[in-house]
């Protein structure tokens, strides 16, 4: 008999959870029952993944750089990726504001529903907090984020998984290597070769978990959803921003199949396990392992395109986050303050909301702190600040599930461009193992 593959496991895994989640909501005491003894081996596994992100980058990018055996190279897939990343994220603003002001979501909204949003979420810790990260985020001066990117202590930097700082250290450790000759280079070249590979095995190994882990996510997921009445009021936003990620990744197949001459299902499907864990975990961060593993072992992106490409974009490219940005931030002042949505207004959102979605942390819900920079740059009222941030707050986990799949798979498309252009995109070669692995 044929095993499951791996992509149908985890959505077993996720569905199960979602019925778990909603029986324990039904239950005396089932919460706690979800919060005590299923959600904690959730938290295991994005432990485990988020454990090996730095040495996966560290090696892998090293490893890679040092292949090229050509510096201007380095320059070139730089440039590009940046350009690519660029210019999707735009393309992701676009469709976002496109949407919004057509079906125009904010107007109409009963003044009833608002009163109870704000009763309800005004003063919620949840939303007050991040619009004190917006202000701490905005008080570091302009070039703090460049400053950012240099560790002065690279122990800091891996502790405190610092993508940028380490992708900057390997970068210059693997041009060093480059520059020393291959003889005196060979035995750290080794070294890294070899920690790639045992890190791979690690993602394989650890995936193993996956769907019983997504299980565990859902269930406490669920069991956070107390308020269907607002839920069901903001469903017209929510269907603006389901409908823009679609659109997204409609975007997505077409540039893999144009550009990088492959087939979207194909890559739909090589790529799923990556997608499903970002839906679960809501993190591009804790995603990213599995999304190199993809990208390498299945699509068949070399190393040294992926071991940039993808942890620059976890942390820097952010399409799903700038889509939801610019839909969040017109919705909002459709429904608070209509008169600050201008033609002008509406083109600083989309360069906000470009910047932000650089900005934003790869970490669950860190697209609605920067949401509020967005907000205030096209000086939306201060005082209006906190129920505009409450009005979106209730639907924001799904949403955010959303986007960061968007997010993960903007990524993996873009570092099969890179690789496209460099040929660099190779028919995958799975091993022996990965063959069994997806059928365990
Ligand atoms: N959760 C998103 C990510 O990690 C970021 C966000 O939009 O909140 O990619």
């Amino acid at each position: 008999m044929k095993k499951l593959a791996l992509h149908w496991k985890i959505i077993i895994g996720m569905v199960l959870g979602i019925i778990f989640g909603f029986i324990m909501n039904g239950i005396d005491g089932g919460k706690d029952i979800v919060t005590n003894w299923i959600s904690p081996f959730g938290t295991i596994f994005i432990n485990l993944l988020k454990l090996i992100a730095v040495p996966l980058i560290l090696a892998s990018l090293i490893k890679g750089i040092s292949d090229l055996k050509d510096i201007s190279k380095i320059k070139s897939m730089g440039l590009r990726t940046i350009g690519i990343y660029m210019t999707t994220t735009l393309i992701a603003v676009i469709i976002g504001l496109a949407i919004v002001n057509v079906v125009k979501p904010g107007n109409g909204m009963p003044q009833d529903t608002l009163e109870k949003i704000k009763l309800k979420y005004e003063n919620d810790a949840g939303v007050t907090d991040r619009i004190a990260q917006a202000s701490a985020q905005k008080d570091a001066g302009p070039l703090q984020a460049l400053v950012d990117i240099f560790p002065s202590n690279i122990f800091k930097a891996f502790a405190d998984a610092s993508m940028l700082q380490v992708i900057f250290f390997a970068l210059f450790v693997g041009i060093c290597l480059l520059l020393i000759g291959e003889k005196k280079a060979k035995p750290l070249v080794n070294f890294f070769d070899s920690l790639n590979e045992v890190v791979m095995k690690m993602v394989d190994l650890i995936m193993l978990f996956a769907p019983y882990a997504v299980f565990a996510l859902l269930a406490n997921v669920i069991i956070a959803f107390d308020d269907t009445e607002i839920l069901v009021k903001l469903l017209y936003y929510a269907l603006c921003v389901v409908g823009g990620l679609i659109s997204m990744i409609i975007v997505y197949l077409v540039l893999v199949s144009v550009i990088a001459k492959k087939s979207p299902i194909w890559f739909l499907k090589e790529l799923s396990p990556a997608q499903l864990l970002a839906f679960s975990t809501s993190s591009s961060a804790a995603t990213l392992p599995v999304t190199m593993e993809r990208v390498e072992e299945h699509l068949g992106v070399d190393k040294e395109v992926s071991g940039f490409v993808l942890p620059v974009g976890a942390t820097v490219n952010m399409d799903g986050t700038s889509l939801y940005q610019g839909i969040a931030a017109v919705f909002i002042m459709q429904v608070l303050w209509p008169e600050g949505l201008t033609f002008t207004n509406q083109l600083v959102i989309i360069g906000t909301a470009v910047l932000a979605s650089i900005g934003s942390a790869a970490v669950p819900s860190a697209g609605i702190v920067m949401l509020v920079i967005v907000l205030e740059s096209v000086g939306f009222p201060a005082e209006l600040l906190p129920i505009g941030i409450a009005l979106i707050f209730a639907v924001d986990r799904p949403l955010d599930m959303g986007r960061t799949v968007v997010n993960v798979t903007g990524d993996a498309t873009v570092s099969m461009l890179v690789a496209k252009s460099l040929d660099k995109l190779h028919e995958p070669q799975p091993k022996e193992w990965d063959d069994h692995y997806d059928e365990v």
